[in-house]
């Protein structure tokens, strides 16, 4: 089935979230999906547009909120595959506290990230993971804050996946996206995404220059947690793979009770208006 809709993406030229939309609508093709069995639910930010791209079931939501609402959607209808996505302005200043506890959560939502290190949107301030001395026009002489060391984060949050990738990569983008949409749990994709317009520094040739695969660190294990850690630290955080999996841990899903037999969706709530009423007088 066709992920493509009609609507034209307005990201300038050469933007790498084309890239992540492309990976995003492969990969539910991929792994056997229909349009109507998934959504994609997005914040505020250039990517966040990415949720009207794509043929699917999508909210716009708000800044920094796209985790709470993707959470809400897929304990609602758990036969959604629910994917979230926004700007690492979005998902690490803002919504960083949502983010957080998602991942602990452990809730059966994949969050892809497009990771362009600066506000593009508004155009062009530091954000929580640009470097320290970037120049932009939120810090004329250089960011004097350290950039948030998001994977990292992520493991000793208690993630149990946790993915990287470039947005020209898209083969192995793609492939990681799949996994993340098979893997029973949260599943956390930051995707090097670059801003051509206002990112001057971190470019796709500085990336290429700067960026690991994990494929080729010989005997690079994803199941061992202290290993990513430690390879994450050496690097800086500039690997690109599959850098932890846990398939043990269970979902958010799994461990509710009841919520297999009676998601929200399929439940039968009807009501006589005298019930609707006592409900109502109940929450005021
Ligand atoms: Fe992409 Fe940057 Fe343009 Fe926004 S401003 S669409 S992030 S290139």
């Amino acid at each position: 089935k066709d992920f493509r809709n009609s609507v034209k993406p307005n990201w300038c030229p050469g933007c790498g979230d084309f890239s992540v939309q492309a990976a995003i609508q492969r990969a539910a093709a991929n792994v056997g999906l229909v349009p109507e069995e998934l959504a994609v639910i997005s914040g505020i930010g250039c990517s966040g547009r990415i949720s009207g791209y794509i043929n699917s079931y999508g909210f716009h939501g708000i800044h920094g909120r796209s985790l709470p609402i993707a959470q809400g959607v897929k304990m609602a209808n758990k036969d959604l595959t629910v994917i979230a996505s926004g700007g690492d302005g979005d998902g690490f200043a803002i919504g960083l506290g949502h983010t957080i506890h998602a991942i602990r959560r452990n809730i059966d939502v994949t969050y892809i990230v497009m990771d362009n290190q600066i506000y593009g949107l508004t155009k062009g301030q530091t954000s929580p993971r640009s470097d320290v001395g970037f120049k932009t026009k939120s810090t004329p002489q250089g960011s004097i804050e350290s950039s948030l060391s998001v994977m990292e984060m992520a493991l000793t949050a208690g993630a149990t996946f946790v993915a990287q990738s470039f947005s020209t990569d898209l083969k192995d983008l793609t492939a990681l996206i799949e996994k993340g949409i098979q893997h029973k749990g949260f599943s956390l994709i930051n995707v090097f995404s670059p801003c051509v317009t206002y990112n001057k520094v971190n470019t796709y040739d500085w990336f290429k220059e700067n960026l690991t695969k994990l494929n080729d660190i010989e005997g690079y294990d994803p199941h061992n947690k202290v290993k990513a850690m430690q390879t994450l630290m050496e690097h800086n955080g500039l690997v690109t793979g599959l850098i932890y999996q846990n398939t043990e841990q269970k979902s958010y899903q799994d461990l509710v009770h009841g919520y297999s037999e009676t998601p929200l969706a399929t439940s039968n709530i009807e009501l006589t208006e005298e019930q609707f009423n006592k409900l109502v007088k109940e929450f005021m």
